[in-house]
C-alpha cells in the first residue's frame, strides 16, 4: 500500500478553534488516517489562538496580496497535527469568533476571508506554495467550498467535499462572484451559482470529485426535498459519488478510564467512579444528591436544530417520572432563558449552565444516566458517541447519525443483548414524552439498565472504521484519475 498525502482544509480545529463537531473531526481524523498510511497536513486560518499555539512555524509561501493585504503560509505543529496556517492578519487577526464579531454578527467580509482560505489551499494543491504537494484535497464545509471550484478550473489533485451540516451553506450576493478569480463559466447551475447568489458549499458539492457527509442516514436524508435544504436535486445528481461516512470520536480525549475531569475514573468492569461522578455533578449543578434518581443530561448548542424546545415542552413528563435534568449549552436567547427559568422553577430537579465548558461536558457524560439528543436533524452527532463510551444511555431522535449509532433497546434488542439506548421518531413533543416514559421503565429494571450500559460502553466509537472508509475512498478516487 503506497502512502497517500492528503491536504485537509478547514476553518476550525480542536482545541484551538471550535464552534461545533467540525473541529473535533478535523483534529481527530488525521491521527486515524495516519494508521492507514494516509499522512494528513491540515490547513487552517491564522486566527490569533492558532498562531499562538503553532510550534516551529516556518514560512513556506508568501502572497503579496490576498484579498486586501499580504499573507503567508506557515507550517509547523500544533494540537498534535502537521499544521499549515494561513497567516493573514487583515482577515483573521480580530477579536470575536471565527465567523462573527464579539456582538454575534457575521463578519461582513466572510466571503473573502474564506475565499482566501480556499485560494491558499488551491495554491498548495497546485504545487505553487512550497515543497509540499498533496495527492488529494479534503475540503470541510462551506468555508472551503470554493477549493474544489478552483481545482476544477485549474487542474490539480482530486478533491473531496465533506459536508458536516447542510444548514450552513455560505451564501453570498452575486457580485461577490466577480472577486473570486473563477472563470466566467463557473457562474452556472453546475458551478457556484445558487438561485442567483454565490453558494460556497454548493460549489464544492457540484465540483468536487466526491462528496461525503457524516453518516449514511444523513446522506440519504439530504437527497430528499425535506432534508436537502435546497441542495437535494444536486445531491441526487452526484449519485454514488455522495457517501455517508460516520464520524468517530477521539477515544484518548474521551476515555473514562483516564479522564482527569472526573472525580474518579471508571470502566464497565469497575463502574464505581460513575456514581461518584453523578454525585459530584448533582452537587455542582445544585441538584438533589440522589444516586437513585434517573439523571438526564444535555450538552448542546441551544438551537432549533437540536429540538430542545421539545424538551422544554416535555419537561413536566420528565419530572413526572421522578427524573432530574442537567443542561450545558449556549445558543438562542429564548432557549437559554427557557432552561434557566426551568432551573429556577424546579430547584434540585433541573440544573442548567449556560456557557461552553469542556470539562463540565466530561463530567456530565460521566455523571448522567442518559443523554438526551432530541434533534430535528443531526448529520452525525458526537455527543451520543461520547455518551456511549461513558455509559450514559443516549435517548435520541431517530434521525441522521443518531439513527446510525444508537441501537434501540426494544424488547428483542434487549433480549439479544445489543440495545444501547432509546430512539424515537418523529422528533415531536409526543414522541419525546413517550421515549421519556420508556426510559423511566428501563431505569426501573436496574439489572437490564446495567446490561444496556455495558453494551453502550462496548460500542466501537473510535475513528478506526471511519478512517479506513475514508482511506478506501481516497485511493479509489486516485485510481479513477489514473485510469
Ligand atoms: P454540532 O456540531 O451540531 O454542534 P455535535 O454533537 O456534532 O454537534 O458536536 C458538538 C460538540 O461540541 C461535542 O464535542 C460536544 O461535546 C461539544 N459541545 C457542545 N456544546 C457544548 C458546551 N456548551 N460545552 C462544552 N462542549 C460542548
Amino acid at each position: 500500500m503506497t502512502s497517500l498525502a492528503v491536504l485537509s482544509v478547514a476553518s476550525e480545529v480542536y482545541p484551538l478553534v471550535k464552534t461545533g463537531g467540525l473541529a473535533d473531526v478535523v483534529a481527530a481524523l488525521p491521527q486515524a488516517l495516519a494508521a492507514e498510511d494516509v499522512p494528513v497536513c491540515t490547513l487552517v486560518p491564522g486566527y490569533v489562538a492558532v498562531l499562538a499555539a503553532l510550534e516551529d512555524g516556518a514560512e513556506v509561501h508568501r502572497f503579496a496580496d490576498l484579498y486586501g493585504g499580504p499573507a503567508r503560509l506557515l507550517r509547523g505543529r500544533a494540537a498534535g497535527l502537521d499544521l499549515m496556517v494561513l497567516d493573514a492578519p487583515h482577515l483573521y487577526s480580530r477579536p470575536g469568533g471565527p465567523y462573527q464579531d464579539p456582538s454575534g454578527r457575521d463578519w461582513p467580509d466572510n466571503a473573502w476571508r474564506f475565499a482566501a482560505l480556499a485560494r491558499a489551499g488551491a495554491e498548495v494543491a497546485l504545487g505553487r506554495a512550497g515543497a509540499y504537494v498533496p495527492d488529494l484535497v479534503q475540503a470541510h464545509d462551506w468555508q472551503t467550498g470554493l477549493l474544489p471550484a478552483y481545482l476544477h478550473a485549474e487542474g490539480g489533485p482530486p478533491t473531496v467535499m465533506t459536508a458536516h451540516n447542510l444548514a450552513f451553506q455560505g451564501i453570498f450576493p452575486a457580485p461577490v462572484f466577480g472577486t473570486l478569480g473563477l472563470p466566467p463559466s463557473a457562474w452556472s447551475i453546475d458551478g457556484v451559482e445558487y438561485y442567483g447568489s454565490v453558494g460556497y458549499l454548493k460549489a464544492g458539492i457540484a465540483l468536487a470529485d466526491a462528496v461525503t457527509t457524516v453518516s449514511p442516514s444523513y446522506a440519504a436524508e439530504i437527497r430528499t426535498a425535506a432534508g436537502g435544504m435546497g441542495l437535494d436535486g444536486l445531491l441526487r445528481k452526484r449519485g454514488e459519488r455522495l457517501l455517508g461516512i460516520l464520524n468517530g470520536i477521539d477515544t484518548a480525549v474521551w476515555d473514562p478510564e483516564t479522564d482527569t475531569a472526573l472525580p474518579a475514573c471508571y470502566s464497565a468492569a469497575r463502574p464505581a467512579g460513575r456514581t461518584l461522578s453523578k454525585v459530584a455533578l448533582q452537587a455542582r449543578l445544585g441538584l438533589d444528591v440522589q444516586p437513585n434518581a434517573l439523571l438526564y443530561g444535555v450538552i448542546s448548542r441551544l438551537t432549533w436544530q437540536k429540538g430542545l424546545d421539545l424538551l422544554l415542552e416535555a419537561l413536566p413528563t420528565l419530572l413526572g417520572t421522578g427524573a432530574q435534568l442537567a443542561v450545558l449549552g449556549t445558543g438562542e436567547p429564548a432557549l437559554q432563558a427557557g432552561f434557566a427559568a426551568a432551573a429556577q422553577a424546579h430547584p434540585g430537579r433541573v440544573g442548567c449552565v449556560i456557557g461552553y465548558d469542556e470539562k463540565l461536558a466530561h463530567l456530565i457524560q460521566a455523571g448522567v444516566d442518559a443523554l438526551l439528543v432530541p434533534s430535528r436533524f443531526e448529520p452525525c452527532g458526537l455527543t451520543q458517541l461520547c455518551a456511549l463510551r461513558y455509559g450514559a444511555l443516549p435517548v435520541v431522535a431517530r434521525v441522521g447519525g443518531l439513527a446510525d449509532t444508537v441501537v434501540d433497546a426494544n424488547e428483542m434488542a434487549a433480549a439479544a443483548g445489543v440495545g444501547t439506548g432509546v430512539l424515537f421518531a418523529p422528533p415531536s413533543r409526543d414522541m419525546l414524552e413517550a421515549a421519556l416514559l420508556r426510559t423511566a421503565r428501563l431505569w426501573g429494571d436496574r439489572e437490564l439498565w446495567r446490561r444496556l450500559q455495558r453494551n453502550a460502553m462496548r460500542t466501537d466509537v473510535s475513528w478506526k472504521r471511519p478512517a479506513a472508509r475514508y482511506a478506501a475512498l481516497f485511493r479509489d478516487l486516485l485510481a479513477s484519475r489514473a485510469a
